[in-house]
């Protein structure tokens, strides 16, 4: 059993070694290291290892099951009243749960469809009127590089339509796009492939310049080719449970 206090030193050590990662990739590449932000994903883990997270200076979160992430919101936005935290949703969300992220997210990276679209537009301008948000919804469309959507993503194909659409909703803000490489692609071709997506988008939709790329095994060659957001868990936090066969249906069982 690791003491309350073991686990804050071993997640501190972590951190720092994937911020010391992260570093190196940016200068490697030539970059900034304030373009790429480093996104903790905290699914799986206790509300008391995001407040770890917060007391060594996270301030923004990334969760990938609706209902594990709108209890840990709940409890944790009440204890980091004075400086909000900032949750990002970034897995797969079926269109009824749009209700309910549209109450704690402040952005959503993997939206690949209109009906999805549809649901969280409404859902935000709701929770807009009834005062349980005050800004757009931040939407990054998830792309599927080899077109087996069942992983999450739309086909590149149906992109540009589809960038049009949440561009066309009041209040969602359309930000950028996130892909996860197909399985046992080379992660370079795959980011370098999203990359030449996210540039063909940006012509028509130029403020959206977010491309949510890299994770624990590949935020390296994600940093090469521009990401502008890292999303790393087991780096930081260990290895989660194996996803039960019910999650694989989920598309997050990958990861
Ligand atoms: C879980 C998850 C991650 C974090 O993956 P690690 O390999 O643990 O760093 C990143 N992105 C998505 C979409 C995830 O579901």
């Amino acid at each position: 059993m690791t003491t309350p206090e073991g686990r804050a030193l071993d997640i501190e050590k972590a951190l720092r070694e994937v911020q010391d990662r992260l570093r190196a990739a940016c200068s490697d590449s030539g970059r900034g290291e304030s373009e790429v932000m480093l996104l903790p994903v905290t699914k799986f883990f206790p509300a008391s290892d995001v407040e770890i997270l917060y007391r060594l200076g996270c301030r923004e979160f990334g969760e990938s099951r609706e209902q594990e992430a709108s209890a840990k919101t709940e409890e944790l936005d009440v204890v980091f009243a004075d400086a909000p935290a900032k949750w990002h949703m970034i897995g797969h969300l079926q269109r009824n749960k749009a209700k309910s992220v549209a109450t704690w997210a402040h952005s959503i990276h993997s939206v690949d469809s209109d009906r999805l679209v549809g649901a969280l537009q409404k859902a935000v301008r709701r929770a807009l009127d009834d005062g349980d948000r005050v800004t757009p919804l931040r939407v990054l469309i998830q792309v599927s590089l080899d077109g087996d959507v069942h992983r999450g993503g739309v086909e590149r194909d149906d992109l540009a339509r589809l960038a049009d659409r949440v561009s066309s909703c009041p209040d969602l803000e359309f930000s950028g796009l996130m892909a996860v490489p197909p399985i046992e692609a080379d992660p370079d071709a795959a980011f370098a492939d999203l990359a030449d997506l996210h540039r063909r988008v940006l012509v028509d939709h130029p403020g959206a310049l977010e491309l949510s790329a890299g994770m624990t095994s590949d935020l390296e060659a994600a940093v090469r080719h521009g990401s502008t957001c890292v999303r790393v868990g087991t780096a930081i936090l260990g290895s989660r449970p194996i996803a039960s066969p019910i999650e694989s249906a989920d598309h997050i069982s990958h990861n």
